[in-house]
């Protein structure tokens, strides 16, 4: 009998337990090298003086992706995580005090757009049927296959694929799509927020980005119980049912690539070999530091980071019923904010702020009797300056005049705890250049097509999956991402003996 084939995984961020089980199901040996002493990467927790906050991803689309994961490993989803869809997405503050609810149902939320903001009815059914069309025709083939080997989807066929559809949502940028779409400038900026959710620019991302909306809007919006970290830790146990091996606080030092082939790794000065080497970490990092190939690490500086976050957890000693679980206060200039995101690279002074409360739906779990456990959160560039002292505190106090002015109450004084999450911490934390959440931003025409490839085309047997590399950064596209790799190194596999 055949040994089973050996496989090490560096990183055990969400794309890396999810290759760890598909590995795992198909008869690997799997090992999996953490530096930090948890798994889920920037998927994690916070606990502080008795609030608990999900320290990362709040937004929560396409579960089916985790569905599978099970339904794969031959276990019952239910046993291991329960989640329920949001009746609404997400609730949208103005600053001239319009209030919209992103409601689930298509009817309610036509009803609701066109009593706030006198929005005809059909211009929204319009945008979300054309949104699941892209997603139906483009995104599907696009999110599901690698684009750059032989035996995937081509890219010949993708670009024929784009080639068919309506040139606007590649010549055109986001925002311009949906000015078309939308009357009410108010509908444009919520619609335009969805180049958000991949780190990006609405003025430059192409129109296709209107695709993401559908997983939202269409598809729907979860809660899993006990917060996204339940999903990790449902992973994590899988996992580990599953066969695959975790060592935490151990970082690797080096992919060993031996005859342009990647052999195994070095952690603590130790080797360990394997047959396959799949990288869970930043492709830059990877390159930068893993394979110390500073020519190519420099070749994808060159390509624009996604944004980055500055975070506020701060545990807060009241209730809020004008509060969802998912809540924007939007700026009041769109698009001199993304100028100072993307072109100035500079701190903005009204920033868009997203606050995610999960004692709305969990009373009593994650914050006691009437408090709150406020996530609070302003995109930033990938840059570490931006965790220096005083620019967060001006971008707190920011946060603090516009939260307390909407909300007609101080807030200041009823935060109870903080915590801070910032670029710098992102990047020495999960290994994400400049602390970027999504790899890659989608800026451009081309981005999505310059993503790195889920294999190294210079290095036998090295392979990547997670948020830098094909499909994208997201919960969703990081579970995909993935799904591509194992089977590419599932079908590769059977060419192996071969090579030898
Ligand atoms: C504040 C914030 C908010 C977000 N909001 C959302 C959201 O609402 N919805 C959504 O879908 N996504 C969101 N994201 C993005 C999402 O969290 C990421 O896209 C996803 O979690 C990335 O997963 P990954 O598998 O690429 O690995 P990562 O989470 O990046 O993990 C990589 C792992 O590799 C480890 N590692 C690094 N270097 C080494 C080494 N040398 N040796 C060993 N291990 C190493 C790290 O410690 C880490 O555990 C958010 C992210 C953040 C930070």
């Amino acid at each position: 009998m055949q040994p089973s084939p050996k496989a090490i995984i560096i990183g055990a961020g969400i794309a890396g337990i999810a290759t760890a089980i598909r590995l795992a199901v198909h008869g690997f040996t799997v090992d999996v090298f953490e530096k930090n002493d948890h798994p889920g990467g920037k998927l994690y927790e916070i606990k502080k003086n008795g609030f608990c906050f999900d320290s990362g991803p709040s937004v929560f689309v396409q579960p089916e992706n985790i569905e599978l994961l099970f339904e794969l490993a031959g276990e019952d989803i239910n046993q291991h995580l329960e989640f329920k869809k949001l009746d609404i997405t997400c609730r949208y503050f103005y600053e001239d005090a319009t209030v919209i609810n992103a409601f689930a149902d298509r009817k309610k939320l036509q009803q609701e757009l066109y009593q706030k903001l006198n929005e005809p009815i059909h211009s929204i059914e319009n945008y979300l049927d054309e949104a699941r069309r892209i997603y139906d025709d483009i995104g599907k083939i696009f999110l599901n296959h690698s684009l750059h080997k032989k035996n995937g989807w081509r890219l010949s066929e993708i670009i024929q694929t784009l080639s068919s559809t309506r040139y606007r949502y590649l010549f055109s940028s986001l925002h311009a799509v949906n000015k078309k779409y939308f009357k009410n400038p108010k509908l444009v900026q919520l619609f335009d927020r969805f180049a958000t959710y991949c780190g990006s620019n609405p003025y430059e991302a192409p129109g296709m980005l209107q695709l993401i909306c559908h997983l939202e809007l269409n598809l729907g919006s979860y809660y899993p119980k006990g917060g996204m970290m339940s999903v990790n830790r449902a992973l994590f146990n899988l996992a580990i049912k599953k066969g695959a091996r975790f060592h935490f606080n151990t970082g690797v030092e080096k992919i060993i690539v031996t005859n342009k082939k990647a052999t195994g790794i070095i952690s603590n000065q130790k080797k360990f070999l394997a047959d396959v080497v799949i990288s869970n970490v930043d492709v830059f990092c990877t390159y930068q530091n893993l394979l110390n190939d500073v020519a190519v690490a420099t070749k994808f500086l060159k390509q624009e980071r996604s944004s980055s976050a500055l975070v506020f957890y701060w545990g807060i000693s009241k209730s809020f019923p004008q509060l969802e679980l998912h809540n924007i206060f939007f700026s009041k200039n769109y698009e001199e904010e993304f100028k100072y995101l993307f072109d100035k690279k500079l701190p903005y002074n009204d920033p868009t702020i997203y606050i995610n409360i999960t004692s709305k739906i969990e009373p009593g779990l994650h914050a006691t009797g009437e408090k709150e456990n406020w996530f609070v959160m302003a995109n930033v560039p990938a840059d570490i300056n931006f965790s220096q002292p005083s620019t967060i505190q001006s971008y707190k106090q920011n946060i603090l005049i516009k939260l307390s002015r909407i909300l007609h109450s101080e807030i200041e004084p009823l935060i109870e705890t903080e915590e801070i999450l910032d670029p710098q911490k992102i990047e020495t934390g999960t290994g994400s250049y400049g602390g970027a959440l999504y790899g890659t931003c989608s800026n451009s025409r081309t981005a999505a097509f310059l993503r790195h490839s889920n294999f190294s085309k210079n290095i036998n047997r090295l392979y990547f999956a997670g948020g830098s590399v094909h499909p994208g950064g997201g919960i969703p596209l990081c579970l995909k991402s993935a799904a591509i790799t194992a089977e590419m190194i599932i079908q590769d596999r059977k060419k192996w003996k071969y090579e030898e």
